[in-house]
């Protein structure tokens, strides 16, 4: 007897992120409603299964949607930010101000604006960390129809170097910033249908308290969530955590008991060997965020100990950060440079394999924000969260090795389709859910207002006539 289904997927080349792995070529899979019915060759799902919608998968390979560890959409003034800074000033005298002028309709529409761009690079799920105007947000996620982990962003103190944020930055009180966390945490986890987790998102960087770190940590354990903060970002922020604790920031969070299987920590380039254990003792969950740590000059090709944590059981995953430090959102960037960068540091082409790349930016992305069993394959009673990519283009002809092409080849231009919950997001590049010339204008109409509210002034250093 043959059994409908919503959509049948037939003639791909399935990347299936099974427990063996396996590669299906001629292969299907079967969706009902929100989750995979079945996966396997064409031939035998065809005899079971009849689509509502059939998709030819011929000439295309189809994998799990990837997760962008590190994806800000409050934080959207593409090109605002000259790129000659450290990252304290970067944040002191130009994330903080323009963050501060923001407003609930800017962040509406850029949310909508980089969730289009990740949809269009393959990215069918990420992780927002703090957000100016929650609720903006949580609406723009809902009818995008992502699914996504998001808060907003609470701080309890300025800092080092206080005196350089703006007014608006030193006027939180830890007060506040746990009861914002845990209200947001209350109303807004297990939003869109489920495809909303609520975390208790906290700045990091030394503008949070002991008491904030482990306030929000009881607001996460309470409420079955998780904490997220930027942690051991650079060289700067270690020198002003041992002088103001005697500890190195990872080393103090363990200290204090702030490390935790629910916590996520951002960046982490600057951890010590014996940090690292910390880490894997506590199941603490990282992301690594090449773009941002290049371009900000964190030293991750001198310092940073990905592999070591890997290599000691800790959850590595992958971002890309926001749009003045990796200023994009194409994970298949991120891929490339996960898998290039260490081989090139340890001078050792051992060091990664392309095959742990797209694992980090699938499997140990959903791991790491406690999605994994329901997401991060293509296996029957999974989500059926997943992405066509067209390999019937120059970069991909011939290949050998459609894992290798992945990582070291394409751009997310590649990615044709994407599936979120069994919801078509996008199909033949066409996106279903966002009105992209829309977006595109409002976005457009408001970047000059935004400029002048923050009183930033766009730089260049070419004459613009
Ligand atoms: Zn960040």
């Amino acid at each position: 007897m043959i059994e409908d289904v919503d959509i049948l997927i037939e003639h791909g080349t399935l990347l299936t992120l099974n427990g063996e792995r396996q590669i299906i070529t001629d292969g299907a899979i079967a969706i009902r409603k929100d989750r995979i019915a079945a996966v396997g060759k064409t031939s035998d799902l065809r005899q079971k299964f009849k689509g509502k919608k059939t998709i030819d998968a011929s000439l295309r390979l189809v994998m799990p949607g990837l997760v962008d560890g590190h994806a800000h959409l409050g934080e959207i003034a593409r090109g605002l930010i000259p790129d000659t800074l450290r990252t304290s000033d970067w944040l002191k005298f130009w994330c903080y101000p323009y963050m501060a002028a923001i407003t609930e309709e800017d962040e509406y529409w850029y949310s909508k604006c980089l969730m289009a761009e990740m949809i269009r690079s393959g990215t069918t799920c990420f992780v927002e960390p703090g957000c100016m105007w929650l609720e903006s947000t949580i609406k723009a996620v809902a009818e995008t129809g992502m699914r996504a982990t998001t808060g907003s962003w609470v701080w309890d103190h300025a800092g080092p170097d206080g005196h350089k944020c703006p007014e608006y930055f030193k006027k939180m009180t830890l007060r506040q910033a746990l009861d914002l966390t845990e209200s947001n945490v209350k109303s807004f986890n297990g939003m869109a249908e489920g495809r909303i987790k609520c975390f208790a998102t906290i700045e990091g960087v030394g503008t949070c308290s002991d008491e904030l770190m482990l306030g929000a940590k009881a607001i996460a354990d309470q409420h079955g969530t998780f904490t997220l903060m930027h942690k051991a970002s650079s060289r700067e922020e270690v020198a002003s955590e041992l002088k103001a604790t005697g500890h190195r920031p990872v080393e103090h969070m363990y200290r204090i008991g702030a490390l935790g299987p629910n916590v996520y920590l951002n960046h982490m380039t600057a951890v010590d060997a014996f940090e690292v254990d910390m880490l894997a003792e506590a199941d603490t969950k990282v992301c690594q965020n090449p773009p941002a740590a290049l371009k900000l000059a964190k030293g991750t090709t001198q310092m940073s100990r990905f592999l070591e944590m890997r290599a000691k059981g800790v959850t590595v995953c992958l971002g890309c950060d926001g749009v003045n430090s990796g200023d994009h959102k194409d994970m298949f960037r991120s891929m490339y440079l996960a898998a290039t960068l260490p081989k090139d540091a340890k001078l050792d082409p051992e060091a990664i394999t392309a095959e742990e790349v797209v694992e980090m930016a699938t499997l140990a992305g959903y791991r790491a924000i406690d999605w994994h069993k329901e997401l991060g394959s293509l296996e029957p009673g999974k989500k059926a969260d997943l992405i066509l990519i067209n390999v019937d283009r120059p970069e991909w002809v011939p290949t050998y090795n459609y894992v290798y092409s992945l990582v070291y080849t394409a751009s997310g231009d590649s990615v044709e389709t994407s599936i979120v919950d069994g919801r078509i997001l996008m199909e033949g590049r066409r996106l279903t859910t966002i009105d992209l010339a829309e977006v595109q204008a409002h976005c457009r109409e408001l970047a000059p207002k935004l400029a002048a509210r923050a009183n930033v002034k766009p730089q260049s250093r070419w004459p613009v006539l």
